[in-house]
């Protein structure tokens, strides 16, 4: 199933944005400063301690994901132009997500990856940030499945490449296929549904295309096809006089 990009969807009004952002931050802020108060004022049993910290802890993170999703929604994807190297950022987001990973209990591994770099045209931090959000969703959708696994892996087709994110995890039905990509659609008690949207952005500038498929309770694979870079199409250096 191909996703199309024709529903072109408005962002909604600048206070719903506010709003949502409000709400996704002021709860991990009222968890935050209910433990403080506790470790301060609190006569806390042994080892309670460092639960809270810990909590705090992943308060925090979540509050740092959910700011950095809106604020590349709210950046709309920038003029492409340098050249960059994919299969390095594909390295260092599996990097980034491995300590998510363990924690939610997902290996995730590199499949395959060519030998030589691979390079695409598009701005590096947009690719990552794309490459973390499909990584980040196959390891949620992966949590409370035994034997879970994300593998990914990147393939050379004629001109472009493809990029495949799979996961064994809760898997969709047609109907939430259809709806990925839609400005804060989100399965997710604490999802923001901003991720997916920013990144079919993100790839539709670059000139690639996302496929699709999926089964409940089976898992899902996500293939990512972007054009490569074409060193034919470089201009030779000008030789003047
Ligand atoms: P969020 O992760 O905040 O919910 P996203 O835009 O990243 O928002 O994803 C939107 C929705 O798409 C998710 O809530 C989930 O329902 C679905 N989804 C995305 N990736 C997967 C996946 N690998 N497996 C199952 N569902 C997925
Ligand atoms: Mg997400």
């Amino acid at each position: 199933i191909f996703i199309t990009y024709s529903q072109n969807e408005k962002f909604e009004a600048i206070s719903h944005v506010a709003a949502s952002l409000a709400h996704e931050v002021r709860n991990p802020l009222t968890a935050v400063k209910g433990f403080l108060q506790l470790i301060r004022y609190g006569s806390l049993e042994h080892g309670k301690m460092e639960q809270y910290i810990d909590i705090s802890l992943m308060e925090i993170d979540r509050t740092e994901t959910v700011l950095s999703e809106y604020l590349s929604i709210s950046k709309p994807p920038g003029k492409q132009t340098g050249k960059t190297n994919l299969s390095q950022h594909v390295q260092v987001i599996m990097d980034v997500m491995s300590s998510y990973a363990i924690m939610s209990n997902v290996e995730i591994e590199l499949e395959h990856k060519p030998v030589v770099p691979v390079w695409i045209i598009a701005n590096g931090d947009e690719v990552k940030q794309v490459l973390m959000n499909f990584i980040k969703n196959a390891i949620e959708a992966c949590v409370e499945i035994p034997h879970a696994k994300v593998s990914i892996s990147l393939n050379l087709a004629d001109r472009s490449v493809l990029l495949i994110i799979k996961d064994n995890g809760v898997g969709m039905s047609a109907d939430q296929i259809s709806r990925l990509g839609s400005i804060y659609y989100s399965t997710k008690s604490s999802g923001t549904g901003l991720g997916l949207t920013y990144s079919f952005q993100v790839i539709r500038a670059i000139g690639g295309s996302v496929a699709v498929q999926s089964e409940p309770r089976a898992g899902t694979r996500f293939t990512i096809s972007l054009p490569l870079y074409d060193f034919e199409e470089e201009a030779p250096a000008a030789s003047t006089g």
